[in-house]
C-alpha cells in the first residue's frame, strides 16, 4: 500500500523522470477490477488527458497527485505505479496506461484495492482527497507537539493505538504499514489504549512518528513496497511479513503476527507493552 514515505518517493521520481513528457495515448479501465475506485467515468480520461504535458507531481499523505495541463491524476492505497522506457515489456493487466510521445509509459494497476483517478482541477470532492490535502503532513512543522496532543480528545481514550494512529485518516499518510515500526520504535503495543498514555509517552510516540517516517523516506521507502521503477525501498522494515517469526533486533524475542481491526499487526512480545 502507498503510505507517506512511498508517496513522497514516487512523487520525487515522477518529477525527475516523467515531467515534461506529453501524453500521446490513454487507456483507462483496461482490466476490470471491482475494487478500483475511479473518479467519474474512466472512459472520459482519454479526452481529459490526451495531448497534455506532465508538469508536476506532489504527494499528500499517502496520495500521489500528478498535474497534466488543467487535469489532475491521483493515485492512492494499493495502486502500483511504474515507469517503462520505450521497448520495455508492459504489464498485461492495468487500470491506467499513459504512453508519452517519446515512447515511454506510466502504468497503474491495483492489486487488492486502490484509487486511480483523473479529473479537471478543482472538481474532485472526494473527502479522503480533501482531508489529505488539508491536514498537516506528519513531517511538516505544523505537525508539532501541540498539534499531536490535540488529537487526543474525548473520543480517543478507548481507542487502541492502531485505531488512533492509523484509521479515520487522523494522521494523513500514516496507515497500517508504517504504523508497525512507529509503535516498535516507541516500544508500545498496537492494542495499548490511547487514553493510557502519559504526557511523556505521548512525547515518545510523537518523536517516533517523526523519526520513523523520516528514516523511511530518506531510504527511498520500505523494502515491502516498490518504487516507480519496480525496485523495493532500502528501508528495512523491523516489523512486517518479512520479519514475522524472526528474533527481535533489540531483545531477541520472536516477532508475532496477529489479525486485528481488519488487517495484520506485528509486534515484539518482549519490547512492546500494552
Ligand atoms: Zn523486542
Amino acid at each position: 500500500m502507498i503510505e507517506l514515505p512511498e508517496a513522497a518517493v514516487l512523487a520525487k521520481q515522477i518529477n525527475e523522470t516523467v515531467v515534461g513528457k506529453r501524453i500521446k495515448k490513454v487507456i483507462a479501465a483496461h482490466t476490470p477490477h471491482k475494487l478500483t475506485w475511479y473518479f467519474g467515468d474512466p472512459r472520459e480520461y482519454k479526452s481529459l488527458l490526451a495531448g497534455k504535458v506532465i508538469s508536476e507531481a506532489t504527494s499528500y499523505g499517502g496520495q500521489v497527485e500528478i498535474t497534466a495541463g488543467k487535469a489532475k491524476l491521483l493515485f492512492s492505497d494499493g495502486v502500483n505505479l511504474r515507469y517503462y522506457n520505450e521497448g520495455e515489456k508492459l504489464p498485461d493487466k492495468h487500470q491506467l496506461l499513459l504512453e508519452f510521445d517519446d515512447g515511454s509509459s506510466l502504468v497503474g494497476w491495483v492489486q487488492m484495492y486502490g484509487g486511480l483517478s483523473a479529473f479537471p482541477e478543482g472538481k474532485n470532492d472526494n473527502k479522503y482527497y480533501l482531508i489529505a490535502k488539508e491536514k498537516p503532513s506528519p513531517l511538516s512543522s505544523d505537525f508539532d507537539e501541540d498539534y499531536f496532543r490535540s488529537l487526543f480528545d474525548e473520543g480517543t481514550p478507548r481507542l487502541s493505538l492502531k485505531a488512533f494512529l492509523a484509521t479515520e485518516q487522523r494522521i494523513t499518510g500514516l496507515g497500517n504499514g508504517v504504523l508497525q515500526d512507529i509503535l516498535f520504535n516507541a516500544k508500545m503495543h498496537p492494542k495499548k489504549r490511547a487514553g493510557t498514555l502519559s504526557a511523556a509517552d505521548q512525547q515518545v510516540l510523537f518523536d517516533s512518528i517523526k523519526n520513523t517516517l523520516s528514516e523511511m523516506m530518506a531510504k527511498g521507502g520500505r523494502n515491502t513496497e516498490n518504487d516507480l521503477f519496480g525496485d523495493p525501498g532500502a528501508y528495512k522494515t523491523k516489523l512486517s511479513k518479512n520479519t514475522t517469526g524472526q528474533p527481535c533486533t533489540v531483545c531477541r524475542a520472536l516477532i508475532k503476527k496477529e489479525a486485528y481491526l481488519g488487517g495484520s499487526i506485528y509486534y515484539c512480545v518482549g519490547c512492546q507493552k500494552i
